[in-house]
């Protein structure tokens, strides 16, 4: 075991985690870190990924946005994923001359799962002449019935380009809603009849951000009226507008690392970890709710990155003319 890893493991995990539990993971590191140079692969980290996977394992870390643009450039052999399958799939759907590996075919998404192709085809017969945007969170199936991909960090730019008088925003209800408080648009669901400025919204949740409510913000307020509260835009529009501020993951991170005062994350707890780990002695001001976890993220663990590297599991695959479909609304975004 290299003493520098456990001494900065010890540096930056010393607020967060037992001195027992860090020596257990300095090992699975150091046999993560081997095994990724034998192999030429770069593991690729969302920002809800935990602590000591996060900053001692992953390459590249991000939202879903960066971590989209970083799996296009990509030159290693194998792209192992440390997210949820949506994002291998994307990673997949980018660079199919790749070997891409997710740690458990166990890491859904309840945004993803809320709707189908089928579903989407519906739309688009009772909508012909509106485009679809879908959020990066669906499966290649859905992507491919699409028009165009956005995430949190994009959504509004992506609907402000199409400049039609309606779009149909599939399949977050939440987010659609916050992204029509901003952008003046009135939402309505399927199948009522489209206005002039109407964005058609599906009713898909985030299991995770659908919990954290206005009591919540008002509860920490009251404790600590000089707290800012960030919440992302998959929570509820009430919380939203509760907030000081709503972004994507990193637009988050990067909100945290630009104000020194106290804040109220209100996004998955390990992500405050993450920043925490990034600067110590933040642990006294930043404050999550740890109540509320993604179950399908908490399922990529180390044990499981060490595994799905040793034993070439679990590939990502995807057959080639649905490929060739869904990257179409990805390659669009991107552009
Ligand atoms: P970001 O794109 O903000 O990282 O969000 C992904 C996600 O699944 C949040 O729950
Ligand atoms: Fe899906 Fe919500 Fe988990 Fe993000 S936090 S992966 S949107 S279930």
């Amino acid at each position: 075991m290299q003493q520098s890893l456990l001494d900065n493991m010890h540096r930056q995990l010393g607020k967060l985690l037992p001195a027992f539990e860090i020596e257990a993971k300095a090992e699975l590191v150091e046999e993560i870190n081997q095994l990724k140079r034998q192999k030429n692969a770069v593991i690729l980290g969302h920002n809800y990924m935990e602590a000591a996977l996060y900053n001692f394992v992953a390459d590249i870390r991000g939202d879903s946005l960066a971590l989209c643009h970083q799996a296009q450039q990509s030159t290693c052999d194998v792209i192992l994923f440390c997210g949820v399958y949506f994002m291998a799939e994307t990673a997949k759907i980018l660079n199919p001359s790749r070997k891409v590996l997710i740690p458990s075919l166990q890491a859904g998404c309840s945004l993803a799962a809320s709707i189908t192709a089928d579903d989407v085809r519906k739309l688009r017969e009772h909508y012909p002449d509106v485009p679809i945007v879908t959020y990066i969170n669906t499966y290649a199936e859905v992507k491919a019935e699409a028009d165009v991909c956005c995430t949190s960090s994009n959504a509004s730019r992506i609907i402000n380009d199409l400049d039609s008088e309606s779009v149909i925003f599939i399949p977050d209800e939440y987010l659609a809603r916050n992204v029509a408080h901003e952008m003046g648009k009135q939402v309505i669901f399927p199948y009522q009849k489209a206005g002039n400025n109407s964005l058609i919204a599906w009713r898909g949740k985030c299991e995770v951000h659908e919990l954290f409510s206005v009591d919540d913000i008002e509860a920490v307020k009251r404790q600590l009226p000089t707290a800012q509260v960030l919440a992302h835009p998959e929570c509820s529009p009430e919380v939203v507008a509760a907030a000081d501020f709503s972004g994507s993951t990193s637009q988050m991170v990067d909100y945290v690392r630009a104000n020194n005062r106290p804040l109220l994350l209100l996004t998955e707890c390990s992500m405050a970890d993450n920043v925490i780990a990034e600067n110590p002695q933040r642990q006294e001001n930043i404050l999550r709710l740890c109540s509320i976890r993604c179950p399908h993220m908490n399922q990529i663990t180390l044990e499981q990155t060490r595994d799905a590297l040793l034993y070439d599991r679990y590939q990502v695959t995807i057959d080639e003319p649905l490929r060739q479909r869904a990257v179409k609304s990805i390659e669009r975004m991107l552009d």
